[in-house]
């Protein structure tokens, strides 16, 4: 299969992309895996410090493991940090096994773990499920030269269990003890994941901890550790743009300190001589069936590629960053699916991305940032919704910010959902956004943002349906990220649109499609269509709208002001 840059695959637009008919998927909390959902008075609990959030009992268990000595094995636990380079607490990690052996026989190793449940309750995505996969194999291969083994583990219960069940964390106690071999202590060290579930995870792990095994987690997928940035009176930011110079000047403080990026031993940790054994795992057809047959591949899923990656945008498109938005180009540095699953880290993006801007995050008035340093910020909210995911945890339970909007009157209307899904409402810039992303796995953040409006605004499905949508089906799929712009465009979330800014789908097809190829390229059937912008025209061979803009506007104001 041919390819385009890395993240933009070259696919031929007429290629029926497969689309699966279990739609209730998306339109209910999976009640197989989530028994007891959480209410919005239970959310407040940890609003109100009634209840614990998970992030401070971290904290809290962390504390008490940091002073474990006497450690023989060593493993680093991989989750959503595929990679070596400036990997927090691999090389933390490292650097503690290094001092030990110099002491004594220690050993050093690696896991990464598989639970099914987990992808299905989470409704990954396929594409990104095959990424991940491709990555465990090359950083195998990696380690491997670095004398590290890389062990691939298969939690297989008989029961629907969570890697949040104290099952998930016996079993994972069990097997790094069965691979440390008795050989005395056992330290496991794993970065920080910001869900609900990978959280009320690691607590768990915490819970088995005893003199035979020891857990240290560590903050690493974000610039800025959540929790470091605060308002005068000591609490979460809820605007973006008072937190984001918080964190411009934090960062550029960091980055004078040399070890802001960590770099990676130079060297293999030992004589002994690894192999690295290919996993003998297939992903399952029921999420590899995403895929579409015959379709582009993934992106290659390795470090260098991922350097590559940043090196190419940087030295170009980067510096024509305001014109990101336009969707025939899709200019941004599609670095998202690199990122997602960990095989760069942001802080290695802000470092060569400040180098290409004179030193400087950002413009002394943000306002006058340049095409460089607007990336940057665009990279700085990735950090603003994981900050605001630590702070208010359920957020990642299906629950708004915005409390009230949990009883929003949305419209049950299973056929119009479908519609949107398959790219089949009849609008043809919504119709053409909504088929490249079952083709290709991958929307541009513009492209994003126009179908979420469309969906929530216009059509008034609830945000959480097309939120769900786009888990099962980008490749870059970000829980903390998705859920921040669905919540942005919904009006639901944390600093989040007005809810009567409602995007006009006519206007935003002519300005980041004004040819129109984007659309003629997705939606065939208007190939030969002069007009592809106007919402409602009678076209041959393409249905029209399935609502009325004007009308539609008009409700949604309606409903959002019966609850605001
Ligand atoms: C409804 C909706 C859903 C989204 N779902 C996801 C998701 O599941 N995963 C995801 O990574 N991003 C998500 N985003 C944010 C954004 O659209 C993507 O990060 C971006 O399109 C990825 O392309 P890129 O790497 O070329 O971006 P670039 O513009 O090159 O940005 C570089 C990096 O910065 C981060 N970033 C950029 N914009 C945002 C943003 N608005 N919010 C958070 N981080 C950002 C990403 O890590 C991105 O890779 C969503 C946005 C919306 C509006």
């Amino acid at each position: 299969m041919k390819r385009g840059p890395v993240g933009s695959p070259i696919v031929k637009s007429n290629k029926k992309p497969k689309v699966h008919g279990d739609y209730e998927q998306y339109m209910h909390l999976n009640t197989t895996y989530y028994t007891h959902p959480i209410t919005c008075q239970k959310a407040n609990n940890f609003n109100n410090q009634s209840r614990k959030k998970p992030v401070d009992l971290l904290k809290q268990l962390n504390s008490k493991q940091e002073k474990s000595g006497g450690i023989k094995t060593f493993i680093h636990w991989f989750r959503g940090d595929l990679r070596v380079h400036d990997n927090r607490a691999l090389l933390e990690a490292l650097e503690q096994f290094k001092k030990y052996k110099e002491q004594g026989p220690a050993q050093f190793l690696t896991i990464f773990t598989i639970n099914e449940h987990d992808w299905r309750a989470h409704l990954d995505s396929g594409w990104k499920l095959k990424f991940q996969l491709n990555a465990v194999r090359n950083l195998g291969e990696r380690l491997s030269k670095m004398s590290i083994p890389l062990h691939v583990l298969h939690f297989q219960p008989e029961d629907p269990l969570l890697c949040s069940s104290g099952e998930y964390a016996s079993w994972l106690k069990s097997e790094c003890l069965k691979l440390a071999k008795d050989s005395g202590p056992t330290l496991v060290t794993a970065n920080l994941q910001y869900g609900a579930d990978e959280q009320y995870r690691d607590v768990k792990v915490f819970e088995r901890c005893d003199a035979k095994f020891k857990f240290q987690v560590f903050h690493d997928a974000c610039v800025i550790d959540p929790g470091t940035l605060a308002t005068g009176k000591g609490t979460q930011y809820t605007v973006f743009t008072p937190w984001y110079k918080k964190w411009i000047a934090e960062v550029q403080e960091d980055l004078k300190d040399s070890g802001f990026v960590k770099e990676e031993p130079e060297k293999p940790i030992s004589d002994q001589k690894v192999e690295f054994k290919n996993p003998d795992y297939e992903l399952p057809s029921e999420f590899a069936n995403y895929i579409p047959e015959g379709g582009p591949e993934v992106p290659e899923a390795s470090e260098k590629a991922a350097f590559q990656q940043l090196s190419d945008f940087l030295k170009g498109k980067v510096h024509d960053y305001e014109k990101k938005d336009h969707l025939p180009d899709e200019g941004s540095s599609h670095l998202s699916c690199y990122i997602t699953s960990g095989l760069i880290s942001t802080r290695v993006v802000v470092k060569e991305s400040v180098k290409e801007s004179n030193g400087a995050v950002a413009a002394k008035d943000v306002r006058k940032n340049s095409p460089v340093q607007e990336f940057i910020r665009e990279v700085a909210w990735r950090d603003f919704y994981k900050h605001a995911f630590s702070n208010w945890p359920f957020l990642s339970m299906d629950i708004p910010y915005h409390f009230e909007l949990n009883d929003m009157n949305w419209r049950d209307d299973k056929e119009a959902f479908i519609s949107w899904c398959e790219g089949k409402t009849g609008v043809p810039i919504v119709d053409a956004i909504m088929r490249k992303l079952l083709c290709t796995g991958y929307i541009n953040n513009r492209a994003r943002m126009i179908t979420a409006s469309f969906m929530c605004k216009n059509l008034l499905l609830d945000y959480r349906w097309g939120e769900r949508w786009f888990r099962k089906h980008l490749i870059d799929f970000d829980l903390a990220s998705n859920v921040g712009g669905w919540g942005f465009c919904s009006s639901t979330g944390i600093d989040s649109q007005p809810y009567f800014r409602i995007l006009n789908m006519e206007l935003q097809s002519k300005k980041f499609d004004p040819k129109g190829d984007y659309i003629r390229k997705w939606v065939p059937e208007l190939k030969d269509c002069k007009d592809v912008h106007t919402f409602h025209l009678a076209r041959k061979g393409y249905k029209s709208a399935i609502v009325d803009y004007k009308k539609s506007r008009e409700d949604a104001l309606a409903a959002y002001r019966e609850i605001i």
